[in-house]
């Protein structure tokens, strides 16, 4: 039996030069946690080349949506970034991961921190019913260098509040802070500066971090991985795990080479 779903690509965005996502058929039996990821990729001479890819979509669509980054040389992306409505996609049978909300011990508010595609998986999270049934605030913290990356703006400040199944709960609960480090907007700046600074808990009117009440999923760059956990640690915060729940959870968003 074979390790891969062959999905058919439904749709595909290209946010700017160096980001697009796209949409799949899904096999029925493809189950996974929001916040998961799963190897996924394309036959390439016979042969199939994947990487690991978060899924965007939340566990109850239909369809599977993916959010990647363009890499001129990077060996599958180079190729992935050309995909077409009706190509093949492969997709591991065995999502994983860390991001998945059993892996945190109860709080009052749920941090989200992300930099650039780091925003995928939190895209289920954010669609979960399950999210804001174990919290009261949910505060998407988004990074990335320009204004025109901030990718699924719309989609998270315009149709998510009104959306048929989770609006009313992500109405009065969703809190989304996009930021930009190299253009001028209303939030620039790191997000671990932000924090340091106490800048992001003034502009969304929250107390800043506290691991007796709030709790944190990140995902994002090397650097975001080793400043925010460091703050965290700094705090009292525990790292959870699969198994272990935590007050915090990470995972990276690629892999340096
Ligand atoms: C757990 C996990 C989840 C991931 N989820 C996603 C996802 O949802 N979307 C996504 O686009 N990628 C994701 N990645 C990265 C992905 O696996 C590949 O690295 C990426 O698709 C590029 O593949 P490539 O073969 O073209 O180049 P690779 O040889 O894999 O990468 C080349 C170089 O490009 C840079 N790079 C790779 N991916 C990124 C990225 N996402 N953002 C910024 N720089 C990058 C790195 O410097 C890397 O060394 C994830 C990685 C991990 C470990």
């Amino acid at each position: 039996m074979s390790n891969f779903f062959e999905e058919r690509v439904l749709s595909v965005h290209h946010w700017t030069d160096t980001l697009f996502s796209f949409t799949t058929t899904r096999d029925p039996a493809f189950r996974f946690k929001n916040g998961q990821f799963v190897m996924i990729g394309i036959e390439v001479e016979g042969r199939p080349l994947l990487r690991a890819y978060s899924i965007v979509s939340p566990n109850y669509a239909d369809t599977l949506e993916f959010f990647s980054i363009k890499v001129q040389n990077g060996p599958l992306t180079s190729r992935l970034q050309h995909l077409k409505v009706g190509d093949t996609l492969l997709v591991g049978k065995k999502p994983t991961g860390t991001l998945v909300l059993d892996n945190l011990k109860d709080g009052k508010n749920l941090y989200l921190f992300s930099t650039g595609t780091g925003l995928a998986p939190f895209m289920a999270t954010i669609r979960d019913p399950e999210t804001y049934d174990r919290f009261e605030k949910v505060v998407l913290v988004h990074g990335v260098r320009t204004v025109a990356e901030l990718a699924y703006e719309d989609l998270i400040t315009n149709q998510l509040p009104t959306d048929e199944l989770v609006g009313e709960m992500v109405a009065p609960a969703l809190i989304y802070y996009p930021t930009v480090t190299r253009e001028a907007f209303k939030t620039q700046g790191r997000i671990p500066d932000l924090i340091s600074s106490g800048q992001l808990f003034t502009d969304i009117g929250l107390p800043s971090l506290d691991p007796a009440r709030d709790r944190a999923m990140l995902c994002g760059n090397p650097q975001l991985l080793i400043d925010v956990p460091a703050q965290l640690k700094a705090l009292g915060y525990i790292e959870g795990n699969t198994g272990v729940p935590g007050d915090y959870v990470i995972e990276k968003a690629f892999v340096e080479k």
